[in-house]
């Protein structure tokens, strides 16, 4: 099979599984090419529905996480988002076909450095990686109308809280053993209206 059968074929098995839910978001998995932002040893694996790793031991989500994800912060085209855990870059390849603009931190240097040239070789430039600790969020560009976390936290951190607008959603793994679970909030009154999406597993969130 071709690297685009296998994209297909990949593509329709997250439709049929209910992961992919919305049309834009599925043409957002359509355009975006996932081969850009792994290592090219492992170009084969760019449309297995699995994390692969990514160097200084970290992982690229796998499809169906980033698709639950996307689904999950209901992007708009207005949208300003935070992203922390830049990663590969590619759930925020992803969200910037469907938002205006994405704000990514990583704390990993040369994480950072890939997925930023993953993102311009895909032509993407509504998005912004940042090197730091985005736990701390991005207060010269906040408030966010969503914030997504890519790696999983023992708490949900205030400073996130705070740059979130009102009715804004976040979307954040949440626990302190191997697993977390996938917390929804949504800020109403200032405060998290939080909801469990099941359980996952992300690299822990680090300071
Ligand atoms: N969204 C990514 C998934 C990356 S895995 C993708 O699409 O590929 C999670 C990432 O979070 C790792 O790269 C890790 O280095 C980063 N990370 C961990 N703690 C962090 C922190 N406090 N601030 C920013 N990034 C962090």
């Amino acid at each position: 099979m071709s690297l685009a059968e296998k994209k297909k074929a990949l593509i329709e098995h997250l439709i049929s599984s209910g992961y992919l839910r919305t049309k834009p978001v599925i043409e957002a998995f359509r355009q975006v090419p996932r081969e850009n932002f792994i290592p090219t040893a492992q170009k084969d694996y760019a449309y297995v529905d699995e994390p692969l790793p990514i160097g200084s031991g970290q992982t690229i989500s796998a499809p169906h996480m980033v698709a639950i994800m996307t689904e999950l912060l209901e992007p708009k085209k207005t949208d300003r988002v935070l992203e922390v855990g830049a990663g590969s870059g590619y759930q925020a390849a992803i969200l910037s076909r469907l938002v205006k603009r994405i704000h990514t931190v990583e704390l990993e240097p040369d994480l950072a450095k890939k997925a930023g040239e993953g993102l311009k070789k895909s032509g993407y430039d509504n998005v912004d990686v940042t090197v730091g600790d985005g736990s701390k969020g991005l207060p010269k560009e906040a408030p966010f109308d969503k914030i997504i976390v890519t790696c999983g936290a023992t708490d949900i951190p205030k400073p996130l809280i705070e740059q979130l607008k009102e009715g804004g959603r976040i979307v954040i793994p949440v626990g302190s053993g191997m697993y977390q679970e996938l917390i929804l909030g949504v800020k109403r009154k200032g405060k998290l209206e939080k909801e469990n999406k099941g359980a996952c597993v992300f690299v822990p969130l680090r300071h």
